[in-house]
Formats: C-alpha cells, sequence, structure tokens
C-alpha cells in the first residue's frame, strides 16, 4: 500500500502571528511535489510545522499519515513513522563523526524502542551498509569519518543531507533549500543525489526555486504559496513558468492572498 501524508485546512501560527491559513496537500508515496512562492510566503513555516518544531503551533486542522493524526507528536516519533526534513541551516555538533551520527540515527527509526546505550545497531552491519550507500551515491568514504557539520562547505552540507536520506529512507522527505548560498556544486549534489534516491518508496516535497533540482526531478505536481495559503497547484510545466516570469501574474491572480504575502514581508523587514 502506498502511504499518504495528508495536510488538511492547517493553520500554523509563530508566537501570536498567524503564518498558515489554511494549508491543504496530499502527498503519496513515490510522488514528487516542489512547493514554490515568493519570501515570506509560509513555505519554510510548512516544512517546520510537518516536522514538529516546537516554535510552530498548530491551531487548526491537521497532519495524517495514512490515517493517524501526527499532529500533536514530537519531532522524533513523527521521524519513526517515516518523516524526515533536510534543515534549511544544519547544526554543527562538534565531535561527532558522519557516521556516528547516522549509526544512531539509523539505529533509533528502526528501533524505536531502544534505550540511550543499547539496541546501537552492530558496526559491522552499519558499515557495511553506509559503505554501499556511499558507493552507490558516488561519495568518497573518507567523508562518513568527518566531524558533523564542522566546517562543511554548501556541497559537504548538501552530501550529508543526501547521505541521511539514503540511510534513513525515510516516506516522506521535506527538503526546505534556500535559493540564497547554494552554490551551483551544492545544487548538483542534491539534484543528482535526489533523482538516485526517489522512487516509489519516497514521497518528496521539495521547497525551492532551482530550476535544476526540478529538472533532474519533475514533479508531478506544483503548489504555489502566496500569503500562507496554497493559491494554485499545477504540474511541472508551472514550475518552469514561474522559474521564467517569476510571481506577477499569480500575484494578480490572488490580489488578497498577495495582499497578506506584502503585509507578512513588511512586517519581517522590520
Ligand atoms: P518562506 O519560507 O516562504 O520565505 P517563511 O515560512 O520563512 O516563508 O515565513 C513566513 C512568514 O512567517 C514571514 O512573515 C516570517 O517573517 C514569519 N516567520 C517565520 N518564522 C518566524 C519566526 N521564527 N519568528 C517570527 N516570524 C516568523
Ligand atoms: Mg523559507
Amino acid at each position: 500500500m502506498n502511504s499518504v501524508l495528508k495536510i488538511s485546512n492547517l493553520h500554523v501560527n509563530v508566537g501570536e502571528t498567524p503564518i498558515l491559513k489554511g494549508v491543504t496537500m496530499e502527498v503519496r508515496q513515490g510522488e514528487i511535489h516542489a512547493l514554490m512562492g515568493p519570501n515570506g510566503s509560509g513555505k519554510s513555516t510548512l516544512a517546520y510545522a510537518l516536522a514538529g518544531h516546537p516554535n510552530y503551533i498548530v491551531t487548526d486542522g491537521s497532519i495524517e499519515i495514512d490515517g493517524v493524526n501526527i499532529t500533536e507528536m514530537e519531532a522524533n516519533e513523527r521521524a519513526r513513522l517515516g518523516m524526515f526534513l533536510a534543515f534549511q541551516y544544519p547544526v554543527v555538533i562538534p565531535g561527532v563523526k558522519v557516521a556516528d551520527f547516522l549509526r544512531h540515527a539509523v539505529s533509533n527509526i528502526r528501533n524505536p524502542d531502544r534505550k540511550e546505550g543499547e539496541g546501537l545497531m552492530g558496526m559491522r552491519e552499519f558499515r557495511k551498509e553506509i559503505r554501499e550507500r556511499m558507493n552507490e551515491l558516488g561519495m568518497d568514504p573518507e567523508f562518513a569519518r568527518r566531524y558533523l557539520n564542522d566546517g562543511f562547505s554548501g556541497g559537504e552540507k548538501k552530501r550529508m543531507e543526501i547521505l541521511q536520506l539514503a540511510m534513513l529512507q525515510p516516506r516522506f522527505a521535506i527538503l526546505d533549500e534556500t535559493d540564497s548560498g547554494l552554490d551551483s556544486d551544492a545544487v548538483r549534489v542534491v539534484s543528482e543525489g535526489l533523482a538516485k534516491l526517489s522512487g516509489p518508496q519516497m514521497g518528496v516535497l521539495i521547497i525551492t526555486h532551482h530550476e535544476r533540482l526540478l529538472e533532474f526531478n519533475p514533479p508531478q505536481f506544483t503548489h504555489v504559496m502566496l500569503g500562507g495559503r496554497i493559491v494554485e497547484t499545477g504540474d511541472a510545466a508551472l514550475a518552469h513558468d514561474l522559474h521564467a516570469n517569476g510571481y506577477a501574474d499569480i500575484r494578480a491572480r490572488h490580489p488578497d492572498a498577495a495582499a497578506e504575502n506584502a503585509k507578512a514581508e513588511a512586517a519581517a523587514a522590520v
């Protein structure tokens, strides 16, 4: 059976401020969805709310995986149900190597009831698995011995993201890719890595404006967010059109949402 991530009428506040104002979307395992929209429209807010970030408060609506309501679940519980969010700004964890981090992460997902210090995946089995995944992705095995995110270039951070995806094999992957600060090497790493990893077992929601990412991973669905709502949904052609022509037409077609977006942008600029 294909799993379904179902977002219904989702309203999300950051503090007292309503940001998402009724988002409805369904992502099935095996589908690629692109989420686009101008700055301040609420794309990252949706990603954080899906991942269960505590600062993003759901005030109405729900998030379900296969009919199980996950709206109130902690982030780690959601991860165990197969949700993966590649954070825009990954943290630096001094003294923890890439391989150690992944061995713990994989053990947590596969053995949810394990207590800290117990039930860690066997070293030999883990090494074999990570070597295979890195080999498939064309990664240098030396990368697994690096300290996590410590001095990583943009491209290396993306390699880490893709390697996590390969090891965790989530049912739903949400990738929030900033437009600024991603060099062409980083964009290539994500584009090619995702193209290798996605398939019938993975539902993907890509937040991006990068033409290249969507070229390598053509979305079946493109959603456009404006003023905290999804105002239009189309196919890959819509993504190409937005990339080529920007959001002026979208704003003109949805003046109320455009006005709310302008307010949010002005508030953010203060
Ligand atoms: P996008 O990712 O589409 O650029 P965001 O989801 O980051 O949009 O932001 C949507 C709106 O929510 C903006 O007005 C932004 O200022 C506000 N916002 C998002 N996160 C926070 C936060 N942590 N604190 C205050 N305001 C926030
Ligand atoms: Mg964002």
